[in-house]
């Protein structure tokens, strides 16, 4: 799997479908897995904040998200395969969970939206174990509720708080669990939540 470096960011230059392969595998061998889907405010941002960069260094996959990264790469002239949104692969990691049963963990967004989530995910994918959900409005820095969702031993979870915010957290979530994949996805909740 080839790596294309934009503003020293290194993307996995896979198609979504490659990811999700790549991701099933992973959840598979159990590993522990940190996805990254970065747009250019976060490619940009990482330039400009050394601490938040190095955090994204620990990333396992970085998945181009948005055609301003695949523009990038052609001007560049090491072309990404195609734009891979954050979104699509949440849809994607939740019908890898839906087939297989996995449980997964979701945490963020505002207590009314996270709720609303969680129906959605049941109408939608209801073989998932909700291993448990959160609102995003938490002191992050507190560690009992990284303790809670551990106690729970996701298969997945995502991180629904904005950038840098979610990465940080799941840099220090990922540091003392040894299974799941965790991603952080922005604003998606919001939209999955209609
Ligand atoms: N959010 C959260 N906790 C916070 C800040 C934001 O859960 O402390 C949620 C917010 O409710 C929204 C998501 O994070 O669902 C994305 O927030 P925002 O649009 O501010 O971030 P961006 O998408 O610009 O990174």
């Amino acid at each position: 799997n080839s790596k294309v470096t934009i503003l020293g960011i290194p993307f996995d230059n896979m198609t979504r479908k490659e990811f999700l392969k790549a991701l099933y595998e992973r959840l598979n061998t159990g590993q522990k897995t940190f996805l990254v889907t970065a747009n250019p405010e976060i490619v940009m941002y990482a330039r400009d904040n050394p601490d938040y960069y190095q955090l994204l260094m620990q990333a396992d996959f970085i998945a181009p998200d948005g055609i301003g990264i695949v523009k990038a790469s052609h001007a560049l002239g090491t072309p990404i395969k195609e734009r891979v949104p954050g979104f699509e692969l949440m849809l994607g990691l939740l019908e890898i969970a839906d087939l297989e049963k996995k449980n997964v963990y979701f945490i963020g967004a505002e207590e009314e939206i996270i709720e609303l989530t969680i129906s959605e995910v049941k109408k939608k994918w209801p073989d998932i174990k909700i291993a448990g959900y959160h609102h995003g409005y938490f002191n992050h820095a507190d560690p009992e509720m990284i303790k809670k969702v551990k106690k729970t031993e996701p298969d997945m979870i995502f991180v629904a708080f904005g950038f840098p915010r979610q990465e940080k957290w799941i840099s220090n979530y990922l540091s003392q669990v040894d299974h799941g994949i965790a991603v952080g996805v922005g604003g998606s909740f919001d939209v999955l939540s209609g």
